[in-house]
């Protein structure tokens, strides 16, 4: 098989445009320099519409659990309390991070599985006036759950609180409108529905936000946002940044911005469908209800005397390369990205893939009913 020809469906790294991948071998130049200066400017500018705000966006080094320790450790200080709402493994994550730095953690969780509930977010602010932030996950990548961030939004509006949300498997792939919808702060990184290599982190900052940290005593240091903003403002980065990276990403950006927005949004609702309808009609359990599955990652439960490893072993004989559940949903799931440059080509390869496995494990399925499907949904 051709490693190159293998269509990588994990929830990131994503597929890479042949012409991002190229980018990334331009030839160094001085990260204190004008091109890099123009560079650094042509991404934010791009960035800038994709996280659909005027707001400063800033690029770190990093991947994305890097960008959300900078969002944690930004806007408080030690014993601050905090809401984490969580649905997953990645909400756990920032959770971690927030005890990690010795916050006082208000839980609002969910059953895997389930989105959170706004209604629950807005009883846990109310009883807790004193929150200085609630983090939040847009898409939750090992579920395959995308939250109502535009009601989650309306819920903290008008409270004290900073909204910081996790949009690393989302943003650039489905509809988040930034400014409008009054999020602080938003996370994400370089390798999920930006199609571009892992290696940067991305992170927008409100006014709001920007004034709460001028306060916020945690200590931090190569994530000091407000030190990459003045770094910013002479188009620069406080210390050498992934200048291959940028290339990559100011490539993906123009193709993203190239292609449009709302095209894109309506490219990955198509995606997640397709993937939802026909492994359904192959027999197979989602994890997920329709009303809130993700449009960038599709979680299947594994049918009952079948093994998952196996399963996801014959797709990658196949040249489709699936990813396991995590944490308490390890071997139970298997996840199916459609993220970024996928297109619905790759998704009746993957779901045809699916067919043939699952028969050749001996599991009762009828040959081309999911590909039937599919296509009943691409003729709309
Ligand atoms: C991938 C992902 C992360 C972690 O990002 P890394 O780049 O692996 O650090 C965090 N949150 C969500 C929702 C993700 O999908």
């Amino acid at each position: 098989m051709f490693e190159e020809k293998q269509h990588l469906a994990i929830p990131g790294p994503t597929p890479v445009p042949p012409g991002v991948l190229r980018a990334t071998g331009r030839p160094m130049i001085s990260h204190r320099g004008e091109a890099f200066h123009n560079l650094l400017t042509r991404v934010t500018e791009g960035a800038k519409q994709v996280f659909q705000t005027s707001n400063d966006v800033l690029l770190l080094t990093a991947s994305g659990t890097g960008g959300l320790e900078a969002a944690v450790t930004n806007v408080v200080s030690p014993g601050d309390k905090v809401i984490v709402a969580t649905i997953g493994y990645f909400g756990d994550r920032v959770r971690d991070i927030c005890e990690r730095w010795g916050l006082n953690v208000v839980r609002v969780d969910s059953e895997w599985g389930k989105p959170t509930d706004p209604e629950a977010l807005g009883a846990a602010l109310r009883q807790h006036p004193d929150a200085r932030a609630v983090f939040i996950t847009h898409n939750e990548t090992s579920t395959g759950v995308e939250n109502d961030l535009k009601a989650i939004a309306e819920v903290v509006k008008g409270h004290e609180a900073l909204l910081v949300v996790d949009a690393i498997s989302s943003l650039g792939a489905v509809n988040i409108e930034t400014d409008n919808w009054g999020i602080d702060m938003v996370v994400t990184a370089s390798q999920k529905a930006l199609m571009a290599p892992p290696g940067l982190s991305l992170i927008s900052v409100s006014g709001r936000a920007w004034h709460i940290m001028d306060g916020a005593k945690s200590p931090r240091f190569y994530f000091d946002l407000k030190k990459a903003r003045s770094s910013a403002e002479k188009s620069e980065t406080p210390y050498t940044p992934a200048v291959s990276f940028l290339y990559s990403l100011e490539e993906s950006l123009g193709m993203i911005l190239k292609e449009g927005l709302q095209p894109i949004f309506d490219r990955h609702t198509l995606m997640a469908r397709m993937v939802r309808t026909g492994v359904k009609a192959l027999g197979l359990g989602l994890l997920v209800e329709d009303e809130y599955g993700s449009r960038t990652v599709t979680a299947v439960k594994v049918p009952e005397g079948i093994d998952g490893g196996k399963l996801r072993s014959i797709l990658r004989g196949y040249g489709v390369v699936a990813s396991d559940g995590q944490g308490q949903l390890k071997g139970k799931i298997f996840r199916l990205a459609h993220m970024g440059y996928t297109t619905v080509l790759d998704i009746l390869g993957m779901v045809s893939a699916l067919e043939v496995a699952l028969t050749r494990m001996g599991y009762p399925t009828e040959l081309g009913a999911g590909i039937k499907a599919i296509e009943q949904v691409m003729l709309g």
